[in-house]
């Protein structure tokens, strides 16, 4: 039952209601590793280890307002980022409607595209800015709940799969719009977004079944369920196993809902997805644009 986070000069933090605590030295229970370093993320990993040194340093670790902490991705090293394409029957719809908005004019499910891979280099926390680097391009929000694996494995079996999730985090898969190829247009820096902490597991009973919102300034772009996920997170786990071996670390993001949209520079998008957390994410510019 823990919120699990990583913030601002690679602390290590624990949630207690609207307070993160400073639990930074649990992390010397992490191994010593050396060249090559195996694929994997050492937290997620050690997880259990590293939560069960955490829980005695609340008393005495220092305290910071959750409003006030800048949260880098609770995954640092993730070796993959997967991404699940129209995984949403009315997202599928919108992309439609809007005579193929990827300039694809019969956009398909999920069951037609199967999954891709969002560059690793694109992970950053909720405190961390989304950049845009294409001005001139249109650059999409789409918040999408994000399973973190905890146990590795290949052919995991669906009835199997909810064990080898550490935990849960809120996602934006950003994205812009164009005819590359997805695995292009959403890893650019800054694209992919997750946060603002880690839930484990035993928090959520049912991922399959959580209320999630994206608002950009004020205005509200997306509000759904993943009840209507086509691909479960059971399913993207069995699917996925199939054809990559999954390592503690890996990143399922499970696909938007209908109601994406265009976002600049100065947009400020508040994120909740029940269960798991919620952020404020701000757009910025780039350093170098396009
Ligand atoms: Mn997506």
């Amino acid at each position: 039952m823990t919120k699990i986070c990583r913030f601002e000069g690679n602390r290590l933090g624990i949630l207690d209601g609207d307070q993160v605590v400073d639990v930074t030295p649990a992390l010397d229970v992490l191994p010593a590793v050396r060249w090559p370093i195996p694929a994997g993320d050492l937290l997620i990993q050690n997880l259990g280890a590293v939560i069960a040194a955490s829980l005695p340093l609340m008393a005495t670790g220092a305290r910071h307002a959750v409003a006030a902490v800048n949260f880098l991705s609770p995954v640092a090293n993730s070796s993959k980022v997967i991404g699940a394409p129209v995984n949403y029957s009315k997202h599928q719809d919108e992309a439609n409607a809007d005579g193929g908005k990827n300039f694809d004019l019969d956009v398909k499910t999920i069951d037609h595209y199967g999954l891709f891979l969002k560059a690793n280099s694109s992970l950053v926390g909720t405190g961390e800015m989304i950049e845009i680097a294409y001005p001139s391009r249109r650059t999409d929000h789409e918040i999408e709940l994000v399973a973190v694996i905890g146990k590795g494995g290949r052919n995991i079996a669906r009835d199997d799969a909810l064990d080898h999730v550490a935990g849960y985090c809120l996602g934006l898969d950003m994205t812009i719009r164009g005819t590359e190829d997805r695995s292009l247009r959403k890893s650019l820096d800054t694209f992919s977004v997750a946060g603002p902490w880690l839930v484990t597991s035993d928090e959520i009973a049912d991922p399959n079944a959580l209320q999630m919102t994206l608002t950009v300034n004020g205005g509200v772009r997306q509000h759904a369920n993943t009840a209507d996920m086509i691909f479960d997170v059971q399913k993207l786990i069995e699917y996925a196993s199939q054809f990559y071996t999954l390592v503690p670390g890996d990143m399922i993001f499970t696909g938007t809902p209908e109601g994406v949209g265009p976002v600049d520079v100065g947009d400020m998008l508040n994120c909740t997805i029940e269960g798991v957390g919620s952020a404020a994410v701000i757009i910025g510019a780039a350093a170098r644009q396009y």
